[in-house]
């Protein structure tokens, strides 16, 4: 494995590889890797000649109030995560020669950032979109592999690649969840063990959504409502939001009919968390394990 931080090196030796015809696939991250990300890494190992993976913590993308300085940094565990995967090239910029100082150019982001993470979280996503663009200009990759854990992240990018012209191929990948439901993050190290019990009240939540659906239930208020009712029972200390929204475009359904995704974000203490599950009318939700306690990882 090759770990690289110059900018134009990584570029480089990619550029070599693809004229060589190697297939190269890409793995955004921040680091503070878990199974989550490990998965996306074993899916472009299984579908590409050559992995790469970046860890950069995107300093344009955190608000002024939000946890850019305290985010985890674990590089050498991370490497060592990625050296197992067998991940073919690490690419680690430092974040001036991402930002130069006279850096003043953005990525407006397209509509589908709008709404949810776009309001609560104002300058994330032309944040998120700005480092993507970077990120695919520095790493001629032909696949990106994207989470469906930020599911409106993974919608983000798919319009701006499609917006833009952008020669790569999207794919998304499920979300990697602990063995009673919890959605892996970066930011579950944060919680309390009493916080991580009460964060479960967020699968909780789009487990109940599931089973309403699976019992011909159609209006989103209902479904809404469910989740708030679930969150409360779970004590979780906020919700910034829990709505059943339309599949492509996020925006906010009256009825479900065969297609949306329930997204939440919600606060347990000084943390926020996000998670989401992609609706399903027949009972055989494959997004979807069921809620246990002992529910498998693997959903969604
Ligand atoms: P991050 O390091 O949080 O920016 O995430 C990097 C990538 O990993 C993004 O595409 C995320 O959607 C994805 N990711 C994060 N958590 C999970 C998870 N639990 N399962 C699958 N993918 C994930």
């Amino acid at each position: 494995m090759k770990v690289i931080h110059d900018l134009n090196e990584i570029h480089t030796q990619l550029e070599f590889a693809r004229r060589d015809s190697k297939r190269i696939g890409l793995v955004p991250t921040m680091g503070a890797l878990h199974d989550g990300h490990l998965s996306l890494v074993k899916r472009a190992n299984d579908e590409c000649d050559i992995s790469v993976a970046t860890i950069f913590v995107n300093p344009t993308q955190f608000g002024p109030n939000e946890d850019l300085t305290k985010y985890p940094r674990t590089l050498e565990k991370d490497l060592d995560h990625l050296r197992q995967a067998g991940c073919s090239f690490v690419f680690v910029p430092a974040a001036d020669k991402i930002y130069a100082p006279n850096h003043s150019t953005y990525v407006e982001p397209p509509t589908v950032a709008n709404r949810w993470e776009g309001e609560i979280r104002p300058g994330h996503f032309r944040g998120v979109a700005t480092i993507v663009l970077k990120l695919f200009q520095l790493v001629p990759a032909h696949i990106a592999y994207f989470g469906r854990k930020d599911y409106q992240q993974l919608a983000v990018i798919r319009a701006m690649v499609d917006d833009l012209n952008i020669p790569m191929r999207i794919e998304a990948c499920p979300t990697i969840r602990e063995q009673d439901g919890l959605a892996m993050s970066s930011r579950n190290r944060y919680l309390s063990s009493e916080e991580r019990k009460r964060a479960l009240g967020l699968w909780h939540a789009l487990c109940r959504v599931q089973e309403l659906v699976n019992d011909g239930e159609d209006r989103v208020s209902t479904l809404n409502d469910a989740m708030q009712s679930k969150l409360k029972d779970a004590s979780v200390d906020s919700v910034d939001y829990a709505n059943v929204v339309d599949a492509d475009t996020l925006e906010p359904l009256e009825r479900f009919q065969g297609q949306g995704v329930a997204i939440i974000a919600a606060r347990l203490g000084k943390t926020r968390l996000i998670d989401n599950l992609t609706l399903s009318q027949s009972s055989s939700n494959s997004n979807y394990d069921g809620c246990r306690d002992d529910a498998q990882g693997g959903a969604d």
